[in-house]
């Protein structure tokens, strides 16, 4: 098995990650598979909803007021939360988010620290992190539990596991709990994970969590969920740490109506997620005693000054636009090296990481539309693609190893020939006799030599015509054009 890499920094480019997986047919059918039972769950759900444009239209607006917003509300949200008992942190970065917890982890005297799903701890890294400083992390989520015991990586957003079927799932736990007679009947398999969770919900004081929502209002942090595991990491630990991008501050509690209406149906297909938990500071005698927020930073306030990309932020996470995808489903999410995958990894991915890195995803995409279609609050994401693309290439052109080029060195000469008519109809003249022996009967030209073979090992060519239309318009104002 290949081990993934996803981390932007070290990860190969995507069309290069892409090709082991597309040669796994396996990993290919467990992806489609997946990916093809929760959209057309989704399908059904969203019908069942006569308002359903109504709602995207309202969460989108919502949304977007927020960002337009966000420090009033980050600071509402800071006075409240600390007004209610919790104590609020704030991480430019990842490096700072990852030190703020461990010395939380440090002054509780921890050695290990129970989990629920975040994605945001993922984006720093946080787990190693925590191994390499004596503290042992123990994802709680059954999706995470599989990849972690599997030593894997999550390849989807709602469903990280998406890319491993049941007979994988037998063979990790059988191996690494040592239940060599286990079966992979689901009852076996989740009563396998339930004995083995509930050891360290009883004994492990400390948790994580991520956020789906924070809420300005009350200072409160909302977490959806379908398992049950959050609740009982909310409620039996004594000190909890939520870490949350500074992105997912709503403002008011009512505002759940609407984004929790959406990100069900958009997410798992269903009505309502099985789990809704809030919680708003401590309670003596009730729940975690002591409770931090971290709020993070980490490229996010640079998007945000962004007009056209800043629309990237009003994700929340459902992962509608990934089964959408016609990239994604033949890929899964490894390829993109990133624990944001597809469609919405590819446009938030290379700007968390200032352009610097993962700049081969905004073309991870075929830019149909898939994704803009289906996203609950309307985030266009083909417009930032492209927007992201012309960013790359600009960059691109400016570094000096591209001199030489052939793809740089045609554009230069392109932008040239452009600029001039002349110019232009001399080059339409050249080609047109240097691309006859090419040109089959039919005007097409299949195969072009040397570098132009990357364009026709994909695509056909067009040949250049007999005659061009300035060649038409003169000859008719002469009284020789063809009717
Ligand atoms: S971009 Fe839209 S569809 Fe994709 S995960 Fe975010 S909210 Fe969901």
């Amino acid at each position: 098995m290949i081990h993934p890499v996803l981390d932007p920094k070290l990860a190969p480019p995507f069309p290069k990650a892409a090709l082991p997986v597309l040669r796994n047919p396996q990993l290919r059918k467990n992806v489609a598979h997946a990916t093809d039972v929760i959209t057309s769950k989704r399908g059904r759900l969203v019908a069942e909803k006569d308002d359903w444009q109504a709602l995207r239209d309202a969460a989108s607006a919502l949304r977007a007021h927020v960002l337009e917003n966000l420090g009033t509300y980050l600071e509402q949200f800071e006075e409240r939360c600390t007004a209610a008992g919790g104590v609020v942190h704030w991480a430019a970065d990842a490096a700072e988010a990852r030190e703020i917890i461990l010395n939380i982890l440090r002054d509780e005297n921890a050695s290990e620290v129970i989990k629920i799903k975040t994605m945001t701890s993922a984006e720093i890294q946080l787990n190693p992190f925590l191994a390499q400083n004596g503290i042992e992390p123990h994802e709680t989520d059954l999706a995470e539990i599989i990849l972690q015991l599997g030593k894997d990586e999550p390849s989807h957003i709602v469903v990280p596991a998406l890319h491993v079927n049941r007979s994988q799932v037998r063979d990790i736990f059988a191996r690494t709990m040592h239940l060599p007679d286990l079966s992979d009947n689901p009852q076996e398999l989740t009563a396998a994970a339930r004995t083995y969770l509930r050891k360290k919900f009883l004994t492990v004081p400390t948790a994580i969590s991520g956020a789906n929502f924070l809420i300005a209002e009350t200072g409160g942090v909302s977490v959806v969920e379908s398992e049950g595991n959050g609740r009982m990491c909310l409620t039996l630990p004594r000190t909890m740490i939520t870490l949350a991008g500074i992105e997912k501050v709503i403002p008011r509690y009512r505002d759940l109506e609407i984004m929790l209406q959406v990100l069900a149906r958009s997410a798992t297909g269903e009505r309502m997620n099985p789990y809704t938990s809030l919680w708003t500071g401590v309670t003596k005698g009730d729940g975690p005693q002591r409770f931090h927020v971290v709020l993070l930073d980490n490229g996010r306030s640079d998007i945000l000054q962004r007009e056209r990309e800043r629309q990237t932020l009003k994700c929340i996470r459902c992962a509608a636009c990934m089964n959408a995808c016609p990239v994604y489903r033949q890929t899964g999410g490894h390829a993109y090296g990133s624990v944001y995958p597809g469609p919405i990894g590819a446009i938030l991915t290379p700007q968390l990481m200032k352009m610097e890195y993962a700049q081969s995803l905004p073309y991870a995409s075929s830019l149909c539309g898939a994704c803009y279609e289906v996203c609950p609050v309307k985030i266009n994401i083909p417009e930032v693609l492209i927007d992201l693309r012309a960013k790359v290439t600009d960059q691109e052109r400016n570094e000096e190893r591209r001199f030489f080029d052939p793809l740089y060195l045609g554009m230069r000469m392109a932008n040239k020939v452009f600029a001039s008519a002349g110019r232009f109809q001399a080059a339409q003249r050249m080609m047109r006799i240097g691309l006859k022996p090419l040109t089959g009967k039919d005007g097409w030209i299949r195969s072009l030599p040397a570098y132009g073979a990357r364009w026709t090992m994909t695509r056909d060519l067009r040949g250049v015509p007999q005659q061009s239309f300035r060649e038409w318009w003169t000859s008719r104002a002469n009284g020789k054009a063809k009717p």
